[in-house]
């Protein structure tokens, strides 16, 4: 079989997540990713999948692909990324997010409209509880959960001083069976290396982070993969079958 480099982005908001840009539409993010010449994005709301059909939908016909996800928030304050098979059903999963997401309204004082969109970025409701807050769920029961539909799970900007893996327990626990770590986008590997230590075993990959329009692709990671899905990714974060990472 035929690699390709696919460049991807898999660390996108919508105009879901309460710190994401009201222009994060779902034709928005679709257009902008093409224009950067981005092969394959994920959507990664913050503790929600719910507006990732809508940006499946909007990208069908478009050669763009684009993964389900999420950016848990778990118990400890860690962000914690699930990447999705574009066919999951990911019902099952949302409903166990929030079982243990606490239900605390969200006040607009506080934090921006959470928007439920439809593929032609029509909106179709708000999220009513606080998205941003902090699950149930230990470091070791998210990557769990996410495991547990398919998902793979990557420590989000292990080199930010809040919300990463890093800043909140002090190291990568060992036996947490991750499937990468992402380095934000204010340094490259190398400088992630050079200043936490090698992250071996572990793949490392870097990704936007976008929550406005222009910063989605502004920072990607290159796959060489057969064909852009969940499965090809894994096998590239593993080095599995000449499949690999490689800096984009
Ligand atoms: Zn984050
Ligand atoms: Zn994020």
């Amino acid at each position: 079989m035929e690699l390709r480099r696919l460049r991807a982005d898999l660390h996108i908001h919508t105009c879901l997540s309460p710190c994401g840009e009201l222009a994060m539409s779902p034709r928005a993010v679709v257009d902008r990713a093409r224009s950067v010449g981005l092969d394959l994005i994920a959507v990664t709301d913050h503790n929600t999948t719910e507006n990732a059909a809508a940006v499946i939908e909007a990208a069908r016909g478009t050669g763009l692909t684009v993964l389900p996800g999420i950016e848990l928030t778990t118990a400890e304050e860690v962000h914690i990324l699930g990447l999705f098979d574009a066919g999951a059903d990911l019902g099952p999963f949302q409903a166990e997010v929030f079982r243990n997401l606490p239900d605390v309204p969200a006040k607009r004082k506080f934090i921006r409209d959470q928007v439920l969109v439809d593929a032609e970025d029509y909106v179709t409701g708000f999220s009513p509880r606080c998205l941003f807050g902090a699950t149930l769920l230990s470091v070791h029961d998210a990557v769990g959960l996410i495991h547990a539909h398919g998902g793979l799970a990557v420590a989000c900007h292990v080199d930010r001083d809040s919300f990463s893996i890093v800043s909140q327990l002090g190291f990568i626990p060992p036996n947490l069976p991750l499937d990468a770590v992402e380095v934000s986008p204010r340094l490259t590997v190398d400088e992630a290396r050079a200043a936490f230590g090698p992250f071996d075993p572990l793949p490392a990959v870097r990704f936007s982070d976008a929550h406005k329009p222009e910063e989605i692709g502004s920072v990607t990671t290159a796959f060489v993969v057969a064909a852009p899905d969940l499965g090809e990714v894994r096998k590239a974060l593993a080095g599995l079958d000449g499949r690999k990472v490689v800096p984009s």
